[in-house]
């Protein structure tokens, strides 16, 4: 990793969050704003609104076979082409999980993460512990997380970087076969597309 991509990695996780942290202290202390108020936003943007631009991706994939071979295979281009667009993306691959194999998205480095397509990072998809342990021992840590996998089935870990991040494309789930795009979308959850949980069944 050369000095210019290093610095970059710092300036993604460290700075902005250390300078919104001081900003919300600040914030608070001059009775301007609530925390709860604020741990309810970011909830809804952890949860409600970033994963929807993912999820819809994935619908989409589970419904046309031929837009998921597209999306798997250039997922830059498909991507410009739905109009998703924002912040890090600027180069995504798509892990397809399948029988047999199950992908898992991590940042040892610091906290890379899809933003445009999945929303803010949950607190644990940065702490020390999951990138350090999820490399170490996948299947412990995502049995600890509550995904069960089969003793067979291959993990593969997926370490982003600034110059790439990844998002899992779950499998669809079984009894899903009737449902619409809409309804698909609401069964994707964020941890499905981090790879540390399953597709929701309807
Ligand atoms: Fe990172």
């Amino acid at each position: 990793m050369t000095e210019k991509e290093d610095h970059r990695h710092e300036m993604d996780s460290q700075l902005p969050e250390a300078r919104t942290e001081a900003l919300e202290d600040l914030l608070v202390e001059k009775g301007l704003i609530d925390r709860a108020r604020i741990d309810s936003l970011i909830e809804r943007f952890e949860h409600d609104l970033g994963p929807m631009i993912g999820a819809r991706l994935v619908a989409k994939a589970w419904l046309e076979p031929e837009f998921r071979d597209r999306l798997v295979a250039d997922t830059d281009q498909v991507l410009q082409e739905e109009n998703v667009s924002g912040a890090q993306i600027e180069h995504v691959e798509i892990k397809a999980n399948e029988p047999g194999i199950h992908n898992v998205v991590v940042c040892t480095l610091c906290s890379c993460y899809p933003w445009a397509l999945l929303g803010l990072p949950p607190a644990w998809y940065k702490s020390p512990e999951y990138r350090a342990r999820v490399v170490r021992e996948p299947r412990k840590v995502l049995e600890e997380m509550g995904l069960s996998l089969e003793a067979e089935t291959e993990i593969r870990v997926w370490d982003s970087s600034s110059e790439t991040r990844f998002l899992v494309l779950p499998e669809r789930p079984a009894g899903s076969e009737h449902l619409e795009i809409e309804e698909l979308a609401e069964l994707v959850t964020r941890d499905s597309m981090i790879g540390v949980a399953r597709a929701q069944t309807p």
